[in-house]
């Protein structure tokens, strides 16, 4: 069953007539702010630590601010780019964001909880342009790109869902949307992220997962900073990843494979390749050997996800048996699989699915 409850954390945001957000300005643009009002510079690091670091979802709670410049703040700002519009909680305590930003648009974004780590899931895009055939994301097709400020709300949002003792420890970048169609507005605000100032969380423990787009994953790379890349393959041969994956029409598995060898030497970091099972269609034993082929002299890690089902899509997710089964062919090649385990399930956590049912 699910549980909604009503969202009274975030009561700025639930503004009828939203302001700014703060979340849109730099610290220099805030600063500058601050002396058009009249207030010493250093109150923008201050504010931002509130924002940033210290889970504050009002300025009245900035007490360490003259209340003058927190009545300022208020009647100027909202706190993020966007409001809380459902909250959902699963048994498993999982827990999944619906939030509309300024231009009514809705974007998702889960916190998973496992003993030792609290991973949260984020978008990048409104929709999808990718259009693989399984995904709830991109039936809609491409709406737009989130701002960096639209997917840094995301984390700082999720975050505030947790107690004091909680932290998040991981980010996977596989909410909607092609992260590296949106590369340079995910960069930012995954800098911000792994800076002090806000969860200084390593590089090592944010995952970006990619349709495979080959110039954007050398593009990554480029930067140098470690993260780990995740590819979704989905199958083991042209034709049918075409079939499943669009887009691989103009790309090709080979390309795919290429840029992926290169991210790991320039990185070190080992790729995973994601694997949606559909059944009948791309899990047998055959896929499992042809895959195996595939991957077998790479620094390769393979990631099963069963189908999540997605009305009015036919895809079946294929049985535990199968699973297993595939897992062991691809250890023959001495390729290592493991099945992803479901989070979530009773609030249609997987992405996309909340935003198209409330849109149909
Ligand atoms: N555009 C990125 C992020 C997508 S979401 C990408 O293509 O990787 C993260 C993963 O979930 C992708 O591997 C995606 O193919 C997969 N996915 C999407 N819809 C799914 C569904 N209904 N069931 C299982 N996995 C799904």
């Amino acid at each position: 069953m699910n549980v909604e409850i009503d969202h009274h954390l975030h009561g700025n945001e639930l503004a009828q007539t939203p302001g700014k957000s703060l979340l849109d300005f730099s610290l220099e643009e805030l600063t500058v702010w601050l002396k058009e009002h009249g207030e010493a510079a250093y109150r923008a690091k201050q504010i931002r630590q509130w924002l940033l670091k210290k889970r504050a979802t009002s300025f009245a709670e900035m007490k360490d601010l003259p209340a003058k410049l927190r009545q300022e703040l208020e009647q100027e700002f909202q706190l993020f780019p966007g409001r809380i519009i459902k909250h959902q909680i699963a048994k498993d305590r999982t827990e999944k964001l619906l939030v509309e930003l300024s231009d009514k648009q809705q974007l998702e974004c889960v916190l998973m909880r496992e003993p030792e780590r609290n991973t949260i899931c984020i978008s990048t895009q409104v929709g999808c342009g990718m259009g693989c055939v399984f995904c709830a994301s991109g039936m809609l097709g491409l709406k737009r790109n989130l701002k960096m400020a639209e997917i840094l709300q995301q984390v700082l949002m999720l975050d505030r869902l947790q107690d004091s003792t909680e932290k998040i420890t991981n980010i996977v970048v596989m909410g909607m949307g092609e992260p590296l169609a949106n590369l340079p507005n995910l960069l930012a605000a995954l800098e911000i992220v792994q800076s002090e100032e806000c969860l200084g969380l390593s590089p090592r423990r944010i995952t970006i997962s990619t349709v495979g787009l080959p110039e954007k994953i050398r593009e990554l790379a480029q930067t140098g900073i470690p993260y780990n890349l995740a590819i979704s393959l989905h199958a083991p041969n042209e034709t049918l990843r075409t079939q499943i994956v669009p887009v691989n029409k103009n790309i090709g598995i080979q390309n795919v494979m290429l840029a992926a060898d290169q991210y790991f030497d320039v990185t070190g970091r080992r790729v995973t390749f994601e694997y949606v099972m559909l059944r009948g269609i791309n899990d047998t034993a055959i896929h499992a050997r042809e895959l195996g082929l595939l991957l077998q002299d790479r620094h390769a890690h393979v990631n099963l996800i069963p189908m999540n089902s997605v009305e009015p899509l036919s895809f079946v997710e294929p049985s535990r048996k199968g699973v297993d089964e595939f897992i062991r062919i691809l250890k023959s090649y001495g390729v290592t699989g493991t099945a992803r385990k479901r989070k979530g399930e009773d609030i249609d956590a997987a992405c996309g699915q909340l935003r198209l049912k409330n849109q149909q």
